[in-house]
């Protein structure tokens, strides 16, 4: 992508508004603009990273067995009297009247309309088990709107739905969603501690929340500094072979949210060097709930024996707004965003330090197409700004490496290549910047 034709709004006065700095940077960056009270716009650079953190999200999925549909983000009052939560729910929810006067509203969850889809067409344990997914908005008309996409009021949410003929084969259901989760974070390059939690309006018994320890976070969480350093499992990881091993190394230690903290407990599993007492972002979390939704949705399934029984459900969400400010938190220095590699909006910045020059456009235009040959995203700065302006914008916008040709550089063949995190700078012959930037 040429910078000359794209749309980067880049600010450059700090937005006095945002009070922490993944929403600064967001802000700044041009990746988001700010519509409504906690409703926002995703402009193209947030647009991009939005859809990678959304894609590592469906691989996961994929690679654990659920199954994407998409089900819309209106639904019928009806449907959420049945299981009595149109009237739980309370000012959060968000509710609209259509022109023949029907009720509908504008789901923060989904548990009841996969109920419905389910009774429709499952009848039987021969069908079981299934997790489904989509990734939908969700609008939650929250008291306090803030920090950004952290806590919008519309944000984009993954949520997967298990089915299971009983509470056994649940709890295998909910594994499954346990380890992808701790994938799906890792790849992305963040450690989010699974933490025993509350289950709150969703229900249940069992749950977990997928937490990011960071100053900025929301929830007081209390765990045991060894879960920093447990193993994730890889790609390779069998979700058919039994995973009670993984989920046992990750709920061994002590990790706990606020709500459900035991102080207890914790100081007599936890030696007082271990303990670590923080805030946190939960960036997703898992829930068992049996029958909950089933049961006064009638939702049957016959087992082997012939009875029909409602089937026992659980439902797993993953905030995929809220990871694009969280790994902001994780990832950022006085510059600007330092974006890993896998959610980066582009791989690579390539800044042309003397546009109309002859010699610093053609290696530009030659080092461009190699980049896009080699289907390696890159951002071309062919504007007329002055350096330093370029650099900052770089800095700020946070890709991983940027490649700098200049006149000085090129007399000697070479262009310069930058990487964000490390602020390391090498030159290279343009052949070798391009074997080096675009190797798996
Ligand atoms: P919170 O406690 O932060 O209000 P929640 O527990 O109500 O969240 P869930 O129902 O567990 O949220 O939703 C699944 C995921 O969706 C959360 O883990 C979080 O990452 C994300 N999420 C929830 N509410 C918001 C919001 N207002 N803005 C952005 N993401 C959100
Ligand atoms: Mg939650």
């Amino acid at each position: 992508m040429r910078l000359s034709r794209y749309f980067l709004p880049i600010l450059r006065e700090t937005p006095k508004e945002a009070e922490i700095v993944s929403h600064r940077l967001m802000l700044r960056a041009g990746m988001i603009r700010q519509e409504a009270s906690g409703i926002y716009a995703w402009l193209p650079l947030g647009l991009r990273v939005l859809q990678k953190v959304g894609q590592i999200v469906r691989e996961e999925m994929d690679r654990a067995g659920a199954i994407e549909l998409l089900m819309p983000t209106l639904q019928l009052a009806d449907l959420w009297r049945e299981t009595g939560r149109y009237e739980a729910y309370g000012p959060e929810m968000l509710r609209i009247v259509d022109r023949h006067k029907r009720e509908l509203l504008y789901g923060p969850t989904n548990e009841d309309m996969i109920t419905e889809i389910f009774r429709a067409y499952i009848r039987s344990y021969r069908d079981l088990p299934k997790i489904l997914y989509h990734i939908q908005w969700k609008f939650r008309d929250e008291q306090r709107p803030r920090f950004g996409v952290m806590r919008g009021r519309e944000f984009l949410m993954k949520d997967a739905y298990s089915f299971d003929v009983d509470e056994a084969s649940s709890r295998l259901s909910y594994n499954r969603m346990f380890v992808s989760y701790l994938r799906i974070f890792a790849r992305m390059g963040l450690r989010a501690i699974p933490m025993r939690a509350e289950t709150g309006p969703i229900g249940g018994d069992l749950s977990h929340e997928f937490i990011i320890l960071a100053q900025t976070g929301e929830s007081g969480v209390f765990c045991h500094a060894d879960v920093l350093n447990l193993p994730v499992p890889g790609e390779d990881i069998d979700y058919d072979a039994d995973l009670t091993p993984v989920i046992e190394a990750w709920t061994r230690l002590y990790a706990a949210t606020e709500d459900v903290h035991d102080a207890a407990r914790f100081e007599r599993e936890t030696p007082e060097d271990k303990r670590i007492h923080t805030r946190g972002i939960e960036v997703g979390q898992v829930f068992y709930f049996g029958d909950k939704y089933s049961k006064p949705m009638q939702a049957l399934i016959a087992g082997p024996d012939g009875v029909e029984r409602p089937f026992q459900g659980g439902s797993y969400g993953v905030g995929v707004s809220r990871l694009v400010g969280a790994l902001i938190e994780a990832n950022h220095d006085e510059a600007g965003i330092i974006w890993p590699e896998a959610v980066a909006p582009f791989r690579i910045g390539l800044a042309n330090l003397k546009v109309g020059d002859g010699a610093t456009d053609a290696a530009c235009a030659e080092l461009y197409a190699a980049f896009q040959k080699a289907g390696v995203d890159v951002l071309y700065d062919d504007t007329d700004e002055r350096p330093g302006a370029k650099f900052a914008k770089l800095d700020l916008i946070g890709l991983p490496y940027q490649v700098i040709v200049g006149p000085k550089g090129l007399a000697e063949g070479k262009v310069e290549v930058k990487t964000r995190a490390t602020g390391d700078r090498q030159s290279y012959p343009l052949a070798e910047a391009v074997a080096r930037l675009t190797e798996a």
